[in-house]
């Protein structure tokens, strides 16, 4: 079952949920960024790293525009397998891009952009384990 969306702080005010920008996982919020939580944008140090190299940015783009474009292409109730758009950008060396291209899933279902699937049923893509489907919001 999905987590709800929002927390509700201390405060009594919801603090929204808040997505890696690397692996597009959620953020849980910890106390240790009680007062700059609004600055956190990484989930750990490996994705931290990630953030910071250009050369990944790039690829992180180039694969969720592959997303995109590979679900454009389709009928509208059809998937897509992360692998595809790894191998859209990634050419022979596809297989080292199956987890970024997992993440760029995350980080487009994070923003509202398609969902993600599991035999055929919408999953939280921050627990889903296995192989997942990408699919068009309807
Ligand atoms: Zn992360």
């Amino acid at each position: 079952m999905a987590e709800p969306r929002h927390r509700r702080a201390r405060s009594g005010a919801e603090e929204p949920d808040k997505t890696c920008t690397v692996c597009g996982r959620r953020i849980e919020w910890r106390r240790k960024w009680a007062r700059d939580f609004d600055s956190v944008k990484y989930c750990s140090d490996g994705c931290r790293r990630r953030g910071r190299s250009r050369t990944a940015a790039a690829l992180d783009i180039e694969l969720a525009a592959a997303i995109m474009e590979l679900l454009e292409a389709r009928a509208t109730g059809a998937t897509i397998c992360p692998s595809e758009a790894a191998q859209r950008v990634g050419g022979d060396d596809w297989r080292e891009l199956m987890e970024p291209a997992r993440a760029a899933a995350r980080r487009l279902e994070a923003d509202g952009d398609v969902i993600i699937t599991q035999r055929g049923r919408r999953v939280d893509p921050s627990r889903a384990t296995g192989p997942i489907r990408i699919g068009r919001v309807r």
